[in-house]
């Protein structure tokens, strides 16, 4: 049985006021709900400030980037030690903007995968295809690229720590979410993947998260699927009452 987990995705928002006042409103509003794993990655300058309102409380602080190398001459880069030190417990790699804006290919994201899984912060792997290769019938091609990539260095006997985050490009940040049954399609075939690549026990216990305009008023619908063991969320994750309201999809 896959345990949901609902991860809040701040991108670069929010300041430390902003940051602390929104852990203050949010866990009240969970509070003695331990139906889902909760997740928050704030920009990295934030890690210690909402790491420290979250103290005490079941939500999980986590990166939003990593640098593959622990330490060294990489200005402006963050290590995985580091973010232990910062009581990280997950790092998002490999989503589309870092893809698209920063030029980060499977190979790189692979690299800080292993790295994160190395000093004990589970990855969430972000793979999704753009509009185009939808409409030219190459999303499952692009998947099983992009995911047998950006997991190549993970050990099978660690495959059990990595989650998954399927996000179609088109839908990020769109207000267009992919129908429920579009999105099983994708998340049964990463499922298959994974089962291939880490055998069929990891691949049955690997959580896939899907994300695209995940919004309080859709995640049940699309946590009644099968294999959509939960949620990346962007923009519905920088208010309290709405990201509570998707956490608690099932109340
Ligand atoms: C994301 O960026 O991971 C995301 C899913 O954004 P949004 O929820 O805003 O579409």
């Amino acid at each position: 049985m896959r345990r949901p987990i609902i991860a809040a995705n701040w991108k670069l928002h929010k300041d430390r006021g902003e940051a602390r006042a929104f852990v203050s409103d949010l866990l009240p509003r969970i509070e003695g709900f331990d139906g889902v794993d909760v997740v928050i990655a704030p920009p990295a300058p934030l890690l210690d400030c909402v790491g420290g309102a979250l103290a005490g409380s079941a939500v999980a602080l986590a990166a939003q980037n990593v640098y593959p190398e622990p330490s060294g001459a990489f200005t402006g880069e963050v290590s995985a030690p580091m973010l232990v030190e910062l009581g990280c417990r997950y790092t998002i790699v490999g989503h589309s903007e870092r893809r698209a804006l920063f030029g980060e290919s499977d190979a790189f994201i692979a690299a800080k995968a292993a790295a994160l899984i190395e000093h004990g912060i589970r990855p969430i792997v972000c793979v999704g295809e753009t509009l185009e290769e939808r409409d030219a019938g190459r999303t499952l091609a692009v998947l099983e690229t992009q995911i047998g990539g950006s997991l190549a260095a993970i050990p099978r006997d660690r495959a059990r720590e990595i989650v998954v985050a399927y996000e179609p490009v088109w839908a990020i940040g769109t207000g267009r979410t992919a129908t429920p049954e579009t999105a099983q399609e994708a998340h049964a075939f990463l499922r298959a993947q994974l089962a291939a690549r880490f055998g069929d026990d990891a691949g049955a216990a690997i959580q896939i998260q899907y994300g695209g305009s995940v919004k309080p008023d859709n995640t049940a619908e699309l946590m009644g699927q099968p294999d959509i063991d939960g949620a990346l969320v962007g923009g519905a994750s920088l208010e309290a009452e709405s990201f509570a309201r998707i956490v608690r999809y099932a109340v």
